[in-house]
């Protein structure tokens, strides 16, 4: 009896030799927004993976064999929600009866949420840009990682920052003239921007890539142009830039002044070195770019 306990107690030790360190807990993030935020607030026991890289177009997105085989190995996934995720919400609730699925859109009140239609049945899940509404949803998020028992140290410091942000984009933005104040853009990606920081906003196409714009929308944007004497038109970094290029194109044939302001990163983070990397570097670029266009 005795021997064999011995022997027990020696393929215990044989295991833990052979894998010292625990595994890290590994979250599984939809967009890099998401992902961002959360490697600012976890400690050095959580993994944190963001499936959509740079570029990427969140309401197209269909998940490759590797993102299939992270959300297999993920302990807990994080989602945006609101159907932004459009290709992958069946896979998200097939895998949530196993794991946890959490999605930051369910942390938003009701009376917050913005619509794509006046039926309001599909809601608007471009949260981010509203930066005091998306500390609202990561509330709901880290709270939901702290009853699965993940630690967020970062978050209260982190929090301060994307205060601070929300103060800067307000003040940035109100130093734009009221009547200069109009965002025009490939798609409906900045409402809750406009909402937030008082500015009007125009896109080509809806809140989501999936349906195409016609050469009629292209027409209206230029009568739109024409009537507000819009200065300038933004380009989208996870959207072909060809739609506002018509549009451009379109009131230079009718002599109407307007240039392309430059590209906002609207659906996904920018690349290293992009300077839009980070969630709160990517809204400082947005919010430099459109200023110095409509300035
Ligand atoms: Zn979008």
């Amino acid at each position: 009896m005795l021997k064999h306990i011995v022997f027990l107690g020696l393929i215990l030790m044989g295991c833990q030799a052979a894998d010292p360190k625990p595994e890290k807990v590994k979250i599984v993030c939809t967009t890099g927004m998401i992902g961002d935020a959360l490697a600012n607030v976890v400690d050095t026991t959580v993994q944190v993976v963001s499936l959509m890289g740079p570029g990427t177009d969140p309401h197209l997105f269909k998940p490759t064999k590797s993102s299939l085989d992270h959300l297999s190995s993920a302990d807990i996934i994080v989602a945006n929600g609101l159907h932004l995720e459009g290709r992958m919400q069946d896979i998200l609730e097939k895998i949530g009866r196993t794991k946890p699925v959490i999605f930051l859109g369910e942390g938003i009140e009701e009376q917050f949420l913005l619509y794509g239609d006046e039926a309001k049945q599909i809601p608007d899940p471009h949260l981010w840009f509203d930066v005091e509404l998306w500390v609202n949803g990561l509330d709901y998020v880290v709270e939901a990682l702290n009853k699965e028992s993940i630690s967020t140290p970062g978050y209260a410091s982190y929090k301060d920052d994307l205060n601070n942000l929300d103060t800067w984009v307000g003040e940035e933005i109100s130093g734009v003239s009221e009547e200069n104040r109009v965002l025009l853009t490939a798609h409906d990606a900045f409402a809750y921007f406009g909402e937030a920081y008082g500015i009007e906003v125009i896109g080509l196409q809806g809140i989501s890539t999936v349906a195409e714009y016609g050469i009629r929308d292209v027409t209206n944007m230029v009568d739109l142009i024409e009537a507000q004497g819009i200065k300038a038109v933004f380009v989208e970094s996870s959207i072909s830039s060809r739609s506002i290029e018509a549009v451009v194109a379109g009131a230079q044939k009718r002599n109407i002044d307007v240039s392309i302001g430059g590209t906002l990163y609207s659906d996904a983070l920018g690349p290293r070195g992009s300077g839009a990397e980070s969630y709160i570097g990517m809204v400082q670029h947005n919010v430099n770019t459109i200023v110095n266009a409509l300035r």
